[in-house]
Parts: structure tokens; C-alpha cells; sequence
């Protein structure tokens, strides 16, 4: 059991899916497969989204990648390299810094270069339907700041991706296809590899590309900070609901009316 007063966050997802003793709206299961940069990246594959390529090794690092820890650290510790060479400098650098402590198993992702976008879905075990309900975009210090320097003395500034803040977005329309496509095939396919699959808030996480195509490097199986914006509504939410909803009002509506249909076993596990 998880000692009593313990944040969820220090806990992590094997112990909620394993010890935490209290029915949750939401798959725990697909918490782990989250925190599993392995599994994510599986269940992001077989859902047929483009996603970056992943290095098993430095050695392999033969473009511009990233280096990610494992699980949500919103963006900490994360650095940029292009050759095993650099990987190691740049590694050396962050340990000396405190920032990362030697031995941290890493991830190596291909950086794609593009404007990253955040999709929060909700998706309803009870209507079997999925719901785009808001857009945005992250505000990280410092590589959102890179630009305001001069390239002649931006030398030795290394971009971080510490996330500070949201910003609200509203996609180009011709997008929305797309999106709507994505979020249903990664529904499926999470019902498919991770029974019951996805309860409630979700959110894909990527980039747009040079041809507007989208490249997902994360997804959260949960509620994300960015949803904290559209508190009264999104112009998403707007439009399937007429009347201000957040994503907390959406979970608490999905609960009554699994409470009042008897089907509560549909959305906790
Ligand atoms: P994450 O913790 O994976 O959500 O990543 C934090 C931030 O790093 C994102 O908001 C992006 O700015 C950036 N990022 C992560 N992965 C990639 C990638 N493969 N290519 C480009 N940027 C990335």
C-alpha cells in the first residue's frame, strides 16, 4: 500500500496501478504504458501516427536529437545533440551542472524540426466517442527565448525545454481531419493493446512539420496542465457544447452519467 499522504506524483504510475487501493476515473494501465517511453512509443507506432525515430544507442545518433529522461518532468533535464561526440559533451555538461545524475537511463529521440502543438481529447466510454476539446502550445525556457537573441551571440546558450506556461491555439481547419483521425485510431488501438483502453482526457503531443504534417513524440493518458486555459470552454468545446466546459467539468459529467446509467464500471478501474 502507498503510505497515507503521499502525492501522486512522487508515487508513480507502477504504484498507482498496483497499490493505490481507491477506484480512479481513467485507465491506470495506461498510465504505465505513459511513464514507459518503450511502450509509448509502441502504442504511438501501431496507432499508425508518424512518430521520430528513437536512437537505442548514442552511437547510433547521426542527426539532431533529443535526450528526454524517462516519464513527465515537463521538459527538465532534456539537452540536444547531433553525433555521439556531442552526446557525451553535452551529457558531461549537465551533470557537472547537478542537472542530470550520472547513470539516469535516457531516451534519444530524433528532433523534428517544427511549431509544437498539444491536443487534448476526451474520449467517452459511455457515448463511445471522442471529443477534440481544446488546442494549445507550450511557453519553455529557454528555447522559446533563443530567438530573441542575436544568432551572431546565441554561442553557448543551450536550449532547455522547461515548461513554464500554456498558450491557447486554434489549428488551421484543414487540420482538424487529421487530428480527429489520429485521436480515434489511438483510441482503438489502446482498447486493442491496453484493455479497456483510454477513459476520459488524453492528449497528443507533436509537431508540426515543414509540410504541415504532424509528428507525435508523446502522449499523456490523463488530464494535462494546458486544459488549465479553457476553465469556461474552448473554441472546441464551444463548439459540441453550448455552454462553458472544462475538462474537469467533462470528467464530473461523464461520472454522473455513468453514476445515473448504473455503468460506473465503464469508466473506473
Ligand atoms: P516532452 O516532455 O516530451 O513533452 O517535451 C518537452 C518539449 O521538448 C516539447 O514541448 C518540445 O518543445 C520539445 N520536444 C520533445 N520531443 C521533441 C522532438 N522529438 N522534436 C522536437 N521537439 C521535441
Amino acid at each position: 500500500m502507498i503510505p497515507h499522504g503521499t502525492l501522486i506524483s512522487e508515487v508513480g504510475a507502477e504504484a498507482i496501478e498496483k497499490g493505490f487501493g481507491v477506484p480512479i476515473f481513467g485507465s491506470r494501465k495506461l498510465l504505465n504504458w505513459e511513464s514507459d517511453r518503450q511502450l509509448k512509443e509502441k502504442l504511438m507506432k501501431e496507432s499508425g501516427i508518424r512518430t521520430p525515430r528513437s536512437f537505442s544507442s548514442p552511437k547510433e545518433i547521426n542527426k539532431l536529437a533529443i535526450v528526454k529522461l524517462h516519464g513527465a518532468r515537463g521538459g527538465q533535464g532534456y539537452f540536444l545533440a547531433d553525433s555521439p561526440t556531442s552526446f557525451q559533451e553535452k551529457k558531461r555538461i549537465m551533470e557537472k551542472k547537478g542537472i542530470l545524475k550520472k547513470g539516469t537511463p535516457l531516451y534519444i529521440q530524433e528532433y523534428v524540426v517544427g511549431v509544437p502543438v498539444y491536443l487534448h481529447f476526451f474520449y467517452s466510454p459511455l457515448r463511445r466517442e471522442l471529443e477534440l476539446l481544446g488546442v494549445e502550445r507550450r511557453y519553455e525556457t529557454t528555447v522559446d527565448a533563443i530567438g530573441r537573441i542575436p544568432s551572431q551571440m546565441q554561442e553557448g546558450v543551450m536550449p532547455s525545454y522547461v515548461v513554464v506556461g500554456n498558450i491557447p491555439l486554434v489549428l488551421r481547419e484543414s487540420l482538424l481531419e487529421e487530428v480527429y483521425r489520429m485521436g480515434e485510431e489511438f483510441v482503438r488501438t489502446a482498447a486493442r493493446l491496453v484493455p479497456p483502453g483510454v477513459i476520459g482526457p488524453f492528449c497528443i503531443e507533436g509537431v508540426y512539420d515543414e509540410n504541415a504534417e504532424f509528428v507525435a513524440f508523446e502522449f499523456s493518458a490523463r488530464i494535462v496542465a494546458g486544459t488549465n486555459l479553457y476553465i469556461l470552454g474552448s473554441p472546441y468545446s464551444g463548439l459540441i457544447y453550448e455552454k462553458p466546459l472544462s475538462m474537469g467539468r467533462r470528467i464530473a459529467v461523464e461520472i454522473k452519467n455513468a453514476m445515473r446509467s448504473g455503468s460506473l464500471a465503464k469508466v473506473l478501474t
